[in-house]
């Protein structure tokens, strides 16, 4: 954009605006507000994040126990308590502006200033890549058992995936559906061992291991998929009514990719201490290039990135 186009700028400038509000963001919002910063948080669709769809949340310290849901509603309030501003938009657009002040557009055509921009969007869910996929998702394909568990009452559903993610979906289910099939493309589990032996004590369980879901069949509604062995390329029939899929996350950072450094599997470039190399943008949470993502890890990394943006506000002076 050149300087002489008019643009219908908010006159507000914040010293901190947020991009997602999952714990990552929720965290850099309460550290930014505690520094006495104006902080504006945008997020596209319910606060929260990933997080909203855990069942139960275990390994948060001094939390024994909490629903994901509840987990998420707690952020929010503490936020908002804090006074930090929501504004329940999808960022499109986040660049500089004059002044070294950043521009964040939203698809509803609101546009902001602020000193400097966390970058907190977490990851989406990633999908197979099958042919009726699509087509049946809300049909029998689900990628959130806390959200459809409850559809499939006695009936029998699939989960796909080794991890965390997946093994709590089968555990969830196995208390609405009749009979739980877990299938993973390799023998060995990526889900801690606390979540393994959750998951043996369900008798309705089924390990389907070394298999791959090759196909999602039925016309309106899912009816059976097609498996094959990993080990010995047989394909065969399992009849399900549903099938959830937990194969992990990709991170949501295409609208940035002209703005920081992307990794080639779409993370934001940055270490530890959440600095990208574009001065005044910092990046936290699952979006960030990082070994450990955990609801911990991406709230520690919203408190280093606003105390890093404060010190940044503060270089400005
Ligand atoms: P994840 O740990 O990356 O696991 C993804 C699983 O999907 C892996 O088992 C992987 O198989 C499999 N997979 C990936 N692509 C596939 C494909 N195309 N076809 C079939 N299988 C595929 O992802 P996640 O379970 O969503 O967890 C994400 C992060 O959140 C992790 O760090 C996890 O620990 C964390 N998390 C924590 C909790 C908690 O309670 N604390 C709950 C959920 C998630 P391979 O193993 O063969 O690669």
């Amino acid at each position: 954009m050149t300087s002489t186009e008019s643009v219908n700028y908010m006159s507000k400038i914040y010293d901190v605006a947020i991009i997602g509000a999952g714990p990552a963001g929720m965290s850099a919002a309460i550290y930014a507000r505690r520094a006495a910063r104006s902080v504006i948080l945008f997020e596209a669709l319910s606060v929260g994040g990933q997080i909203v769809t855990a069942n139960e949340v275990e390994n948060y310290p001094a939390i024994k126990k909490i629903s994901g849901f509840d987990l998420a509603n707690e952020l929010y309030e503490q936020a908002d308590a804090l006074g930090c501003e929501f504004e329940f938009a999808r960022v499109t657009e986040a660049g500089e502006s004059e002044g070294g002040l950043k521009r964040i557009v939203c698809e509803d055509g609101g546009e902001y200033l602020a000193k400097t921009v966390i970058i907190a969007v977490g990851a989406r869910c990633r999908k197979l890549g099958l042919e009726n996929e699509e087509r049946l998702t809300g049909s029998g394909v689900s990628y959130c058992a806390v959200c459809d568990g409850s559809f499939f009452k006695g009936k029998t559903v699939a989960v796909n995936g080794g991890g965390n993610s997946a093994v709590d979906d089968a555990i969830y289910l196995a208390d609405h559906a009749a009979t739980v099939y877990l299938i993973h493309r390799r023998d060995a589990f990526r889900a801690e061992d606390v979540k393994m032996e959750q998951l043996a004590s369900k008798s309705n369980i089924i390990l389907r291991t070394n298999a791959v879901v090759e196909a999602i069949n039925g016309s309106s509604l899912v009816e059976s998929l097609t498996l094959r062995d990993t080990k010995t390329g047989e394909t065969s029939e399992l009849a399900v009514d549903g099938l959830f899929v937990a194969i992990g996350r990709v991170p949501e950072t295409e609208v940035f990719s002209e703005l920081v450094e992307l990794d080639s599997s779409g993370y934001i470039v940055a270490g530890e201490d959440c600095r990208t190399k574009h001065p005044g943008v910092f990046v936290a949470g699952d979006c960030r290039t990082k070994s450990v993502r955990q609801l911990v890890t991406a709230a520690s990394d919203g408190a280093i990135a606003a105390i890093a943006a404060s010190e940044y506000i503060n270089s400005l002076k």
